[in-house]
């Protein structure tokens, strides 16, 4: 493997390796919860990130750079990578997800065990810490209950050129606010009537830092707390927190946060002061998030091709859910390899679809054994080959790697070709089957086309040929013959006629939805195409999730859950070559 190319947080990360920014670590305390660090122990880990999702979707390709990135550096730097499921938001999330999301993060080949610990967390098991953050921020004159309508907040907040107005409720005492949290605390008051806001500064030229929310009003079940709570932190408050309590060193996210660093830092720093942290505090680092051509990458949008059936499932092998990649046929070597290819940067930009499928092609091509299958039968008969007679041929699985072996293939008087390696009336350069050519039938003889049979439409049905019995490949006349061309086939008698999926993109535009259009509207209505092909009989041991060269054709997969024992069916993953024509 490759060591993955530098990049903006791995010289960070290197920075503060260097200067021991982290060599002494605090870990957050919390009166009356079990953390089982000791303040002031140092800490086995040298840097510490965390990849934190909201169980409440299936995780996509944007989602495997973000892993990619954070499980990244805790490996490369003898860190560790906090798996954090962010459920602090109640109803919404479900264990469905919790299960798909930490299964991605596995097959991506990633784990959260370290230095004999498991690095799993939730961050609901951190409301106690919150709570009490948020009473140190209203006794220490920083946060307040403000009972303003929704709508009052978000006329008085203000705009980009316009600063807002203050709270009439923004300077109660710290005893009357104190009150009126633990109040709300105690279900005493309806969703939406009150909230807790930091105080900071409504004339703020940054938005994010005119006393934002940290505190709502929720009479909702939580599925770890139950209903031991009604009020829920706000999500940018949160997770600072997690991040700190955790004893994160670096938190990266996507650009879209930029704005909220300065809040992200506040409210560490008014914690530390206050003694619920110590520092080093962790950082925040903001890259650009992953935009693919070709996919739609948004949560609302997958949603909406699952719900109006353009596809069949979150593991639609067309989607670009992790679940879909992975049934597509995709390996997470692929994903690691792309990861790497693409870098981190703060510079937004589309990542051309190709380069995703390049690398899938160079981690396929070097990892998955070759089989035979003929996509577009036609027949074509031996016919000085004995009836009822066959025999072996040998055919490597893998080209560059003999240590992978071979398999038999059987040869008989009646195969499959395809269609396109016959013409009737070949076109010039064409080297392949034409009445009165000979080709080499790959891994068997040497053969001449003598003719054809047609129906009465004049299609041909079947091609005749003669086989020269002393060329056999890997035997001393195999190169009696000199010939041109070089083609596959199966034996017709022994072929498996197996389903295969051709996939191919889900939307037909690189940028879906565009301009003014409806990114419905640049649905490929061709994404996939259901075929009976011909394959030879090994291929019938496939078991789901099995990859492999078709030879010629593509890399292939046995599909996970549609196949049948001794009956796979098959979806192609990515054609051998970029043949993508709008
Ligand atoms: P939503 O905001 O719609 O809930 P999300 O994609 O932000 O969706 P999270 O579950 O919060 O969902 O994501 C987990 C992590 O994955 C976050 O740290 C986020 O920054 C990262 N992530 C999400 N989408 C991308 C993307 N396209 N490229 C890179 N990272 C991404
Ligand atoms: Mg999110
Ligand atoms: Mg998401």
């Amino acid at each position: 493997p490759v060591a993955p190319a530098s990049n903006f947080i791995r010289h960070i990360v290197e920075r503060d390796l260097e200067q021991g920014t982290y060599a002494t670590r605090h870990w957050a305390r919390c009166p009356g919860d079990a953390q089982h660090h000791a303040a002031g122990e140092p800490d086995p880990a040298k840097i510490r990130t965390r990849f934190p999702p909201e169980p409440n979707g299936y995780l996509h390709i944007g989602h495997a750079k973000s892993i990619c990135l954070n499980f990244g550096l805790a490996r490369d730097f003898g860190g560790v990578c906090h798996m954090r499921f962010d459920d602090t938001n109640p109803e919404k999330e479900e264990q469905e997800y919790v299960d798909s999301i930490s299964d991605a993060v596995k097959w991506l080949g990633f784990g959260w065990d370290a230095f004999g610990e498991s690095h799993l967390y939730f961050a609901s098991n951190y409301f106690d810490f919150m709570y009490r953050a948020a009473e140190y921020l209203i006794e220490s004159g920083n946060a307040y209950v403000d009972q303003q309508t929704a709508e009052e907040m978000r006329t008085n907040r203000g705009s980009l050129t316009e600063p807002g107005k203050n709270s009439p409720w923004r300077d109660r005492s710290v005893a009357e606010n104190l009150a009126l949290f633990r109040e709300m605390r105690d279900g005493k008051h309806a969703d939406g009537s009150m909230v807790l806001r930091a105080k900071i500064d409504m004339a703020s030229p940054n938005i994010n830092l005119r006393d934002p929310a940290i505190y709502r009003i929720k009479h909702a079940h939580h599925h770890n707390t139950g209903d031991k709570w009604c009020i829920y932190p706000m999500y940018t408050f949160a997770h600072p927190l997690e991040d700190a309590y955790e004893g994160v060193t670096h938190s990266i996210c996507t650009l879209e946060f930029e704005d909220q660093r300065p809040f992200y830092d506040w409210v560490l720093e008014r914690l530390a002061e206050g003694g619920l942290l110590a520092h080093p505090l962790p950082k925040q680092y903001e890259f650009s998030r992953l935009n693919l051509t070709y996919v739609v990458l948004s949560k609302r949008k997958l949603i909406e091709l699952v719900e109006k059936q353009f596809v069949s499932g979150w593991d639609d092998p067309r989607l670009p859910t992790l679940v879909g990649a992975r049934r597509r046929g995709y390996a997470p070597e692929g994903f690691r390899l792309f990861a790497d290819r693409i870098g981190v940067s703060k510079a937004d930009s589309w990542i051309e679809y190709t380069i995703l499928e390049d690398c899938m092609r160079e981690v396929l091509n070097a990892s998955a054994e070759r089989r035979i299958a003929v996509l577009d039968p036609i027949k074509l008969v031996i016919d000085n080959y004995p009836v009822d007679q066959s025999e072996d041929c040998h055919a490597p699985n893998h080209p560059q790697k003999p240590e992978l072996g071979h398999r038999v293939v059987p040869l008989s008087r009646e195969l499959w070709i395809e269609r396109e390696d016959f013409m009737e009336e070949p076109v010039k350069g064409y080297f392949r089957l034409f009445p009165g050519n000979m080709v080499r039938l790959r891994y068997g003889y040497v053969v001449k086309c003598t003719g054809v049979e047609k129906d009465s439409a004049g299609n041909v049905t079947v091609v005749h040929c003669e086989y020269l019995p002393d060329t056999k490949s890997g035997t001393p006349g195999a190169d009696s013959v000199k010939v041109k061309g070089n083609i596959h086939w199966v034996s017709a008698a022994h072929a498996y006629a197996a389903e295969v999926r051709m996939y191919d993109r889900l939307f037909k535009e690189a940028h879906p939805g565009a301009g003014e259009r409806d990114y419905l509207d640049d649905i490929n209505p061709n994404s996939v195409n259901t075929i009976t092909a011909q394959l030879e009989p090994a291929l019938k041991e496939a078991k789901p999730e099995d990859r492999f060269q078709f030879e010629r054709h593509g890399y292939f997969v046995a599909d996970s859950k549609d196949s049948q024992p001794g009956k796979p069916v098959f979806n192609r993953t990515v054609t051998l070559r970029d043949a993508w024509q709008k």
